[in-house]
């Protein structure tokens, strides 16, 4: 058992065991390919990340499964794809040019920046000096970045990439409602990249200055009691789909904002947090931003009577690379024996791996290859005839594969293969033939 005995002002955690399951797991992500540092062989870019092979597989499925759920399975949600740079009115008609900002204070001793709304990470990095810190009164910072689009350089256009993916939803508000059948109350569902100036990128992922939001508006009739009652609805609905995908419930909960820490456009909002090893940590909020955004950008909707006026947004907006992480702190196993992520088989970036028993018998390497062949028209299917078997399983255990086919002899004679069981390391013959059914009927 790891020792939870204090290490101080660590970057992850503050005790050894916190600050230890969080290095175990971003070593993990560097070493099989779920993350790597952005632009590393330059010196890196603070505050981006790349997702390898296995990391953009498992950020696919976890965008791929809130489709499903916010869009494919429900008939009062469209889709959107919204431009990353928009016309520079937007920002200022939604109030984030003036009011989209974070206090920021900086140490005088090291010059070191937090914000100022962070309270624990200023009393751990006064615990740092000896003498006592004195800080800069806190500056408002804007979080937009700036970008520059056009081709001379004294004709460009200043622009921002988008801060929050949000407003592509709004913007577009008339075109959807003229361009489908939607009626009051629905959605517009949207994924996409959002940037941010943070004024401490860290936590490893947890906040990056791009990073992908996946993002519901909810229009609805302009009362207290619709947009209570569709708040409470999302919060649930929400929370129920983290826990569904196997997220531990006792590592969630729901935390309102005090009014002071309201973003600008919000009448209430709660997020849902995750007791990440560096505390509670907010990974999606539930929004009710009023008129406000529909108001600010001089948008509104007649309804079937000829009623005129301006719905009310809840809004669901969760961050795709938070709930990665989540998933993978919240899903890494280790005994004395093997480490392994217990992920849904649904979030697993491989769904199966298909062994030869050994690596230089034909028979068995023939066989072997027309399994995977056919499963990989299905699922993302890996391959591996390196090493010994033991060491295949613990490479598809971190991977966190739910399954592993390995062709024997036996194979040969009977047409059965051994499955193995990711979590339980149980192994079962299966026919060839069910081979496809088994795994389907897991994921479904
Ligand atoms: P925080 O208080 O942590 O800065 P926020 O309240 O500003 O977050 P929102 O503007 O509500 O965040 O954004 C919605 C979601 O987008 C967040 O719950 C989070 O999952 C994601 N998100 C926001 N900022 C970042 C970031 N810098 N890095 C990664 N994900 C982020």
């Amino acid at each position: 058992m790891e020792e939870n005995k204090s290490v101080g002002n660590s970057p992850f955690g503050k005790t050894q065991g916190e600050q230890d399951k969080m290095e175990k797991i971003v070593a993990l992500a560097k070493r099989r390919g779920f993350i790597y540092p952005g632009s590393e062989i330059y010196g890196g870019l603070t505050g981006t990340w790349d997702y390898g092979p296995l990391g953009v597989l498992l950020k696919q499925n976890i965008k791929q499964e809130w489709w499903k759920s916010m869009v494919q399975l429900r008939n009062d949600v469209v889709g959107l794809d919204a431009a990353i740079m928009m016309n520079p009115t937007v920002w200022e008609a939604s109030g984030h040019v003036n009011a989209f900002t974070d206090p920021l204070v900086e140490c005088k001793i090291c010059h070191i920046r937090v914000r100022a709304d962070k309270k624990d990470e200023i009393s751990e990095h006064e615990k740092t000096h000896k003498d006592k810190t004195e800080w800069t009164e806190p500056r408002k910072f804007n979080l937009l970045v700036k970008a520059y689009l056009g081709v001379l350089e004294q004709e460009q256009t200043e622009l921002y990439l988008r801060g929050e993916i949000t407003q592509g939803a709004f913007v577009n508000f008339e075109n959807v409602v003229s361009s489908t059948r939607v009626k009051i109350p629905f959605g517009i569902a949207q994924i996409g990249k959002a940037f941010r100036n943070e004024i401490t990128p860290g936590n490893f992922t947890y906040r990056s200055r791009e990073f992908e939001q996946m993002e519901l508006e909810f229009f609805v009739e302009p009362n207290d009691a619709e947009a209570d009652k569709w708040f409470e609805y999302w919060k649930k609905e929400r929370l129920d789909w983290y826990k569904s995908l196997g997220m531990s419930a006792d590592k969630l909960r729901f935390r309102k904002h005090e009014d002071t820490e309201r973003a600008h456009y919000a009448k209430s909002a709660e997020d849902i947090e995750y007791e990440a090893p560096f505390g509670w940590s907010e990974f999606e909020g539930i929004h009710n931003r009023g008129d406000y955004d529909l108001k600010a950008h001089g948008l509104g909707y007649i309804d079937e009577d000829g009623k005129k006026f301006t719905p009310w947004v809840i809004e669901t907006s969760g961050g795709v690379d938070r709930s990665a992480l989540f998933f993978l702190l919240d899903s890494y196993r280790e005994d004395e024996k093997r480490v392994w992520l217990s992920l849904n088989p649904k979030l697993a970036p491989f769904k199966v791996a298909v062994f030869p028993l050994l690596g230089n018998k034909p028979d068995l390497i023939n066989k072997a290859r027309s399994i995977y062949d056919s499963l990989k028209t299905h699922f993302m299917t890996a391959w591996d005839d390196r090493g010994n078997i033991g060491k295949r399983y613990l490479s598809q255990d971190e991977a966190g594969t739910p399954w592993c086919v390995t062709v024997d002899f036996e194979s040969l004679d009977d047409d059965t293969v051994t499955i193995r069981d990711r979590d339980t390391a149980k192994q079962e013959r299966v026919k060839i033939e069910e081979l496809k059914n088994f795994i389907s009927s897991k994921l479904a």
